[in-house]
C-alpha cells in the first residue's frame, strides 16, 4: 500500500477501507451490461439506505463533488416564478445562496447562529410566508458540527405545503433517515462522506412526483437534474456523459460493506463512540468545544484555540505522525476541527490519543 497514506480526520475526503481502494483497480467500459448492473445496484442501495420506496423515489447520480448535486437541485427544480427560502446556519447554507445568486433563482436567505441548531419556532415564521414555494437547509452543518432536527423541520415544511430540499451531505448514512416518512422531496449527499467512498459523485434522492414536473427548468446542461433522471430511467444504468467508473465502483463496494456491517444504525453507533473518544481526549488536554452537547452532531467536532495555541505546529506534529486534522471554516472563531468519519480503526484512535498526550507533556516542558 502507498506509504504516505494518512488517517484523515477530515469530513471528506476520508480514510477508505482497503477493499474500497482495491475495488478501483479495475477499468470498466460504460456502455456495457456489467457496468449498467453496477450502477443500478448502487442506485438501489442508496434508496435502501434512504428507506425510500422505488415507486415514489429515485436516486439520480450527478458526477462531481457534493456541491454539484446541490447546484443541480437548486438550478433544476425551482421555476422562474418560484422562490426558495434558505435557512442557513453555516457555510453550506451560505453556498446555497451563492448558487441561487449566480443562476438568477429567486431566493431569500435567512441567517441563524452557526453554533446552534435551527430553532423550529423561529423558522416557522419564514416558512409560512406566501411567496415561498421551496425550503432548503442543511441537515448536518459540517461548518461547526451542528446537527439540525430534521423531523421537526420537515413537519413545519409540510404543514405549509412547501417543497423541501435537504443537504444531507454529512449525515446520510450516519443518521437513520426514512426519506419516505419524513416526506423529503429532494435529499442531496455524496459518495465521500458517511458512505465511505471516494470523492467524485453526488446523488439526489428525489420525489418522482415533483421531479416529473421539472422538465425544462434547468439553467445548466451538465447539471440538469431532470435530464439526468430521464436518461437514467430510459437507459437503466447509463449516464448522459462519461461517468466516473472508478468512483462508482468504490461507492458500490463501500455501500455493500456498510450494509454488511449493520447499515446506518451500526455506523451511527460507531460515529457516536468515535466522536466521544476524540472529544474526551481533547477536553482532557484542555481544549474546549465550540458547540454545546445539545446541538453537537456526531461527525465532526470544533475545538477552540487555547490561549497562545500554535495551530500550525500542532497540525505539523500530527501530520508527521500520520494524521491530517482539519482547519476551521468559521470566520468568527479561532478554531479547528476533528472529523471522525471514514474507516478509522480503534488502533488509530489509540495512537492519536497517545500522540495528543505526548504533545501536552511537551508543552508543559516548553
Ligand atoms: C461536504 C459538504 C458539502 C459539499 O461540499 P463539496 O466540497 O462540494 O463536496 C455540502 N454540504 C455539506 C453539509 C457538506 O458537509
Amino acid at each position: 500500500m502507498v506509504s504516505d497514506t494518512k488517517v484523515l480526520l477530515t469530513p471528506g475526503p476520508l480514510t477508505t477501507s482497503t477493499q474500497v481502494k482495491q475495488s478501483m483497480l479495475v477499468d470498466m467500459g460504460t456502455r456495457d451490461q456489467d457496468y449498467y448492473d453496477l450502477v443500478q445496484e448502487t442506485r438501489n442501495m442508496l434508496l435502501q439506505i434512504a428507506q425510500a420506496d422505488e415507486r415514489y423515489y429515485t436516486a439520480v447520480l450527478i458526477p462531481g463533488s457534493g456541491t454539484y448535486g446541490v447546484e443541480s437541485v437548486l438550478t433544476g427544480v425551482v421555476k422562474k416564478n418560484e422562490k426558495v427560502l434558505i435557512l442557513s446556519n453555516g457555510a453550506y447554507g451560505e453556498r446555497m445562496g451563492q448558487i441561487c445568486q449566480k443562476s438568477g433563482i429567486l431566493y431569500e436567505l435567512v441567517r441563524y447562529s452557526m453554533i446552534h441548531q435551527l430553532d423550529v419556532k423561529e423558522i416557522e415564521k419564514q416558512i409560512a410566508r406566501d411567496d415561498i414555494t421551496h425550503v432548503a437547509y442543511v441537515h448536518s452543518e459540517t461548518t461547526a458540527g451542528v446537527l439540525n432536527d430534521i423531523a421537526a423541520i420537515q413537519k413545519v415544511i409540510h404543514r405549509y405545503h412547501k417543497i423541501s430540499i435537504v443537504d444531507a451531505m454529512s449525515s446520510f448514512g450516519a443518521v437513520e433517515m426514512a426519506v419516505d416518512e419524513l416526506q423529503i422531496d429532494y435529499l442531496i449527499a455524496s459518495s465521500n462522506k458517511c458512505l465511505h467512498g471516494v470523492p467524485g459523485l453526488a446523488f439526489v434522492i428525489a420525489n418522482r412526483h415533483h421531479l416529473n414536473q421539472c422538465a425544462d427548468i434547468a439553467r445548466s446542461l451538465s447539471l440538469d437534474l431532470y435530464a439526468q433522471y430521464r436518461f437514467m430511467e430510459d437507459n437503466p444504468g447509463a449516464f448522459r456523459f462519461t461517468s466516473p467508473t472508478h468512483v462508482l465502483r468504490a461507492l458500490h463496494c463501500a455501500l455493500k460493506e456498510m450494509i454488511a456491517m449493520g447499515g446506518v444504525a451500526a455506523r451511527h453507533r460507531r460515529y457516536v463512540k468515535l466522536q466521544r473518544q476524540f472529544r474526551e481526549a481533547m477536553v482532557e488536554q484542555g481544549f474546549q468545544t465550540l458547540v454545546q452537547a445539545a446541538d453537537q452532531g456526531m461527525v465532526i467536532t470544533t475545538f477552540l484555540y487555547p490561549d497562545g495555541f500554535d495551530f500550525a505546529a500542532f497540525y505539523e506534529y500530527f501530520k508527521s505522525n500520520g494524521f491530517l486534522l482539519y482547519r476551521g471554516k468559521l470566520s468568527d472563531y479561532d478554531a479547528f476541527r476533528i472529523g471522525n468519519i471514514g474507516a478509522i480503526r480503534d488502533e488509530d484512535v489509540a495512537r492519536f490519543i497517545t500522540l495528543l498526550q505526548a504533545y501536552g507533556k511537551g508543552a508543559d516542558e516548553r
